[in-house]
């Protein structure tokens, strides 16, 4: 038969195996190599592609890897190709989105992966409309709400790779989210370049497609995939004429390029399996699990500049801004940064060092945007609030109490205060000759807080003083004339001096701050919080160490190792050091490992002693080997480590706050702080994008990579009656059933290495990545929880703190409210916002509208309650699905948006 015969026979009787070709490449935009070395060959590529499209339709479709950055980054320098590529993409020759960039999914918080998308599809409808497919070729394992993301954007299918545990014997199977939803997900056995190559040969072309569908022939369910790219590929030129060769050659297949979503559209639905939840094995491709862990400063900086963000700068410009002020540039240039950065090469920091300084400086930026509209934010909201002085403001949904660091005037502590430090009221600033002097008085100005200043001479005689007086500056023009004179005009040596009003800075406790509200403090407030007390037992007694107690629960040291109970609960924070052969993708023990787990030498200092915040120093040396030998041991040669753990209890807080610094000076090694558990467990309870996961003590592996239960968590993880709450998405270990390890920090110092006993094969370019030893100094923060407790209320209490507003005073540098808002309209306490009954992901604005997002992390239907406010609930993509007033209905592991009206 030929082929002009089987397009003529009727439906249903063409015998031969369809094929699916689906051109692509996929484009790392930072990896191995900067993002602008990339972006050459990007620009090459599609310099290459546009025109030959144009000119050869055989070569009929293009996907362009499912995220729209690097549509931006080629037209950024061929602004001129972008109305050719729309024609491409309009036409449905070439797919584009619907990401903006293929993030890692465990590394980024649920709401940067909706950012994600939504940023996607915008740019997308520039170009005729994003691909309506969840493609997440590359990811290193899927979270479990990735089904209920896609179909509340509309999306009906997800393709994957990794992470596909054996259970699923499928190319395509359902994949169901912890709430129920569910999309078909199409199984790329062999990943998206199983047909990167395509021979210039009709009959070699046809034995790789045969050789391919036999193999996987017990999976593969409907036509043959075939992905034509990979990683940097260009497209190549023969393609269309050799598919027709092929066809024309043989009767066993029917070759067809087609697009992505052409080929899901063509795919089974009947009799496939379910999967339920997250896609976390290494069963069937390496899942890479050993990025959780590598470059700990990268996971910080991430979890910093999201919540500058969304428990900053957008939660509070909403709330607190009227809508003409929302500051929709800034924010958007914040969020980009923060989208780029969830690349998953790039917040996998599995990257060349370059990379890793390209994503930090990324993320300092979008956090320095966020932080500051945040300040701004306050400021306004400070200028509204009827009171005189500090306006406690609380960024969580859920009111709360908690200490703030104010400052009075005068010398005295207010009754109910920790002080903290003074500020005198006049100080000698500068001592020396004119031309040291001088300059230096001129710059006075710039410190808000100086009221006066003066220059005298060595005798005390006052030569040039001026007060500040308003707003009027304190080098006036005419000052500055008086200064310059003496400049020229003055020998001998000259003294500046200050004038400072007399400051106390203090911690007070705040009680009741509402929800998404604020509450104005004054000197005098007194909260009633029962105090924190330190006890320090004699030295001599029973070895034991200083002990904190607030009536809620106590703290004590022991001295013999620097470790801590919790309640009486003892053991906690251990410090184990071990080896690491592995490079940035996976951790990998030496075929010897020496654990070190017990400091040579152990201090114990208090330095803070309530009554509303003790601290105590626990420092503790340890000599841990310098580097490793081969992937056989850990050297002979130790370096001293000198950590310094810093032990913090609150007044009004059930948990104690732990700092752990060290300077790394240890190549290749994994430091854990191990966490006696109160009760035995089967399983980890984890925060993942919205929602929790819960694992059990093993993984699955396979023939290329080892099955290690080292997991991620975003801000927390529970185990047998304790909760650890960490800054920054951080990997634990249930290493025994009363056992929690959590990683501070991995070192190792190549991008990919092989062989290694974890993973066989390179996951990569085997380049030095020296960043990744982590040398210099580390610090690591995290919460300790016993018993029962809210891990959400936890995390925003340890996380993000209450913030203090002022009033603008009318100082140089600052502004005062510009809004038109009367001053003072608003009273001593309240709130921009009341919801209940689920847990807030984003308070935003979309127009006029608040926008809000929330998730229910429980297994129980919830009533979602946003006191006096009606309005819509909508989809991801902001599409009306249902009017509410007051409240509505959230099932089990739901995800939902609203749009409020008028309140
Ligand atoms: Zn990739």
């Amino acid at each position: 038969m030929t082929r002009s015969d089987a397009r003529d026979a009727p439906a249903g009787e063409d015998a031969r195996r369809r094929v699916h070709i689906v051109p692509h490449t996929h484009w790392d935009r930072e990896w191995y190599a900067s993002f602008q070395t990339f972006r050459l060959r990007l620009v090459d590529l599609l310099d290459d592609l546009l025109p030959r499209m144009e000119g050869d339709p055989a070569y009929a479709r293009f996907l362009l890897d499912g995220q729209l950055a690097v549509v931006e980054d080629y037209l950024a320098v061929r602004p001129g190709e972008a109305e050719r590529l729309r024609r491409l993409v309009g036409s449905g020759r070439i797919a584009v989105g619907p990401w903006y960039t293929l993030p890692d999914e465990f590394l980024v918080g649920g709401e940067t992966l909706v950012r994600n998308l939504q940023l996607g599809l915008r740019v997308g409808d520039r170009f005729g409309g994003a691909m309506p497919v969840g493609y997440l070729p590359d990811m290193f394992g899927h979270v479990a709400q990735m089904p209920q993301i896609l179909a509340q954007f509309g999306f009906q299918h997800a393709v994957v790779w990794r992470g596909v545990p054996s259970a699923v014997d499928r190319s395509g199977f359902w994949w169901e989210a912890p709430d129920g939803t569910t999309v078909r997900a199409e199984y790329m056995p062999q990943g998206y370049g199983n047909g990167s190559a395509l021979p210039d040969d009709a009959k070699v072309f046809v034995r790789a497609v045969a050789g391919f569908a036999e193999e996987w022939a017990d999976l593969i369910t409907g036509p043959v995939l075939w992905m034509n790219g990979t990683d940097h590929q260009m497209p190549q030129p023969w393609l269309g004429r050799v598919v027709a060769e092929a066809n024309d050659v043989q009767d066993a297949y029917d070759l067809r390029i087609v697009s992505l979503a052409e080929h899901l559209a063509a795919a089974p639905t009947d009799g496939l399996p379910t999967w339920r939840g997250e896609l976390r094995s290494g069963a069937r491709a390496n899942l890479l699990m050993g990025v959780v862990s590598n470059r700990v400063d990268v996971r910080a900086a991430s979890a910093r500049a999201e919540r500058a963000l969304l428990a900053g700068a957008e939660l509070l410009s909403a709330l607190f801004l009227p809508p003409e002020r929302w500051p929709g540039a800034l924010l958007d240039e914040a969020w980009r940064a923060v989208v780029l950065n969830a690349a998953h090469d790039s917040v996998c920091a599995c990257s060349i060092d370059d990379v890793c300084d390209a994503v930090l400086t990324r993320y300092r930026e979008a956090a320095d945007i966020g932080e500051g509209l945040a300040d701004r934010a306050l400021t306004q909201l400070a200028a509204r609030v009827d009171h005189d002085g500090p306006v406690v403001v609380n960024p969580t949904a859920r009111p709360r109490g908690g200490l703030v660091e104010v400052s009075v005037p005068g010398t005295e502590a207010p009754p109910g205060t920790q002080r903290l430090r003074a500020r005198c009221g006049e100080s000698l600033l500068h001592s020396g000759p004119p031309e040291i002097v001088i300059p230096a008085a001129q710059e006075v100005d710039w410190i808000p807080t100086v009221s006066a200043f003066a220059v005298e001479a060595e005798d005390g005689t006052v030569l040039v003083a001026n007060e500040r007086r308003g707003t009027e500056q304190l080098v006036s023009a005419e000052v500055r004339a008086a200064l310059d004179a003496l400049r020229t005009g003055h020998t001998g040596r000259l003294r500046l001096t200050v004038r400072q009003p007399e400051q106390v800075s203090v911690l007070a406790h705040v009680a009741g701050v509402p929800g998404f509200g604020w509450r104005g403090w004054s000197p005098g407030d007194v909260s009633g919080v029962a105090p924190v007390t330190v006890s320090e037992p004699e030295a001599a007694v029973g070895g034991e160490g200083p002990a904190l107690a607030n009536g809620l629960v106590s703290v004590a040291v022991d001295p013999a190792d620097g470790t801590f109970a919790l309640d009486r609960h003892a053991g906690l924070g251990r410090l184990v050091d071990g080896g690491d052969c592995g490079d940035t993708y996976n951790w990998c023990p030496p075929a010897t490992d020496t654990l070190v787990d017990a400091p040579d030498a152990v201090e114990v200092r208090v330095l803070e002693r309530g009554p509303l915040r003790a601290r105590v120093l626990v420092s503790t040396r340890h000599s841990w080997p310098a580097g490793r030998e081969g992937l056989e041991r850990r050297t002979d040669a130790t370096v001293e480590h000198d950590v310094r753990t810093v032990l913090e209890l609150r007044a009004g807080e059930a948990f104690v706050r732990v700092e752990v610094s060290l300077d790394n000076a240890s190549r290749d090694h994994r430091l854990r702080a191990h966490f006696p558990l109160p009760s035995p467990t089967a399983g980890t309870r984890a925060e993942c994008a919205f929602g929790t996961v819960d694992r059990g003590p093993e993984a699955e592996g396979g023939p290329t990579e080892a099955p290690l239960a080292t997991y991620p968590a975003q801000r927390f993880v529970q185990a047998g009656g304790l909760t650890v709450v960490h800054d920054g998405v951080t990997e634990h270990e249930l290493v025994a059933p009363t056992e929690l390890a959590v990683t501070l920090l991995r070192a190792t110092g190549m991008l990919s290495q092989m062989p290694m006993a974890t993973r066989p094969l390179p996951a990569g370019p085997l380049v030095p990545a020296p960043g990744a030893q982590m040398l210099g100094p580390v610090t690591r923060r995290y919460a300790v929880a016993a018993g029962d407790v809210d891990p959400y209320a936890l995390a925003d209490a340890v996380l993000v703190p209450l913030r203090v507003a002022f009033p603008a005073t009318a100082g140089r540098g600052t502004t005062v409210a510009e809004d038109g808002a009367p001053a003072r309209d608003l009273p001593p306490a309240g709130t921009g916002l009341t919801v209940t009954g689920a847990e807030v992901s984003a308070v935003t604005r979309e127009g006029d509208a608040l926008l809000v997002r929330v998730f229910n992390p429980g297994d129980e239907r919830t009533t979602v309650a946003i006191e006096g406010r009606r309005g819509w609930l909508v989809d991801l993509r902001g599409r009306a699905l249902l009017a509410f007033e007051g409240g509505f209905d959230l099932r089990p592991r739901g995800l939902a948006t609203v749009v409020l009206g008028d309140g």
